[in-house]
């Protein structure tokens, strides 16, 4: 094999990952950090009945522009039967506002929804002969996400290793940071500001972010904390 081929067969050996993907600031910033580093071979994003689209039009954008496979899984079947009593996917409940540590935040879980993400995503990885999956999990997620627990993810490991031939890691990379430590590291992998644009975290689907949803509010705390102008347009900045 010539020197200019083998380059290539090792570019190309290089992307050994597929990573969940929803739209938001966190995943877009792993999947910048990840495309970075050459290791992307595919994005998973997931329709589960949410209330707006946003976020899988950021996505569906995002990887058009850097050329990345992607695969939106219709999941509108499983969750018509599992997933229909969280405030992101009936809008019989009233959207929380405050912080995602407040009680009321609770409405916001969507029943073992990275559990069902995960095997799929860890079977995506099996049948591509990929080592590893990745997703956006952080610590502000810890308080009222189970599924987003180191405990968690360590399980997911242990079942990975157990119900496949082939081997898979799960990782969640920012497992141990906050949502300002997440953008810090973008800012430090080279994101630029107004990459931002293309990320939805409203949990609203309005024509502007509410600004006071749980998860507006924490974007808006990352971006001041490092200092920078959130690029988006917000019907009201919390
Ligand atoms: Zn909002």
């Amino acid at each position: 094999m010539s020197t200019t081929a083998t380059e290539a067969q090792q570019a190309i050996d290089s992307r050994d990952t597929v990573i969940i993907y929803s739209g938001g600031m966190d995943s877009y910033t792993l999947l910048r950090e990840e495309h970075f580093k050459g290791r992307i071979h595919s994005a998973l994003a997931f329709y589960y009945g949410q209330r707006h689209r946003r976020e899988l039009e950021c996505v569906i954008r995002v990887c058009y522009t850097l050329a990345i496979h992607y695969s939106i899984i219709d999941l509108w079947d499983v969750a018509a039967c599992t997933m229909r009593d969280s405030a992101l996917t009936n809008d019989r409940h009233h959207m929380p506002v405050g912080h995602y540590a407040d009680e009321s935040m609770k409405k916001t879980v969507v029943p073992n929804r990275n559990m069902i993400m995960l095997s799929i995503a860890i079977a995506y990885a099996v049948s591509n002969q990929l080592k590893r999956v990745v997703f956006g999990a952080h610590t502000g997620d810890h308080t009222i996400y189970p599924d987003c627990r180191p405990g968690f993810v360590i399980g997911m490991n242990s079942l990975a290793a157990i119900a496949n031939w082939h081997p898979v890691r799960v990782e969640a990379p920012y497992l141990h940071l906050t949502k300002a430590q997440i953008l810090a590291r973008g800012i430090a992998a080279g994101v630029e500001r107004f990459a931002y644009l293309d990320t939805w975290t409203c949990y609203e689907g309005g024509r502007k972010a509410c600004g006071q949803c749980g998860s507006c509010t924490e974007r808006l705390e990352a971006f001041a904390a490092v200092d920078w102008e959130d690029p988006l347009s917000y019907v009201k900045r919390s």
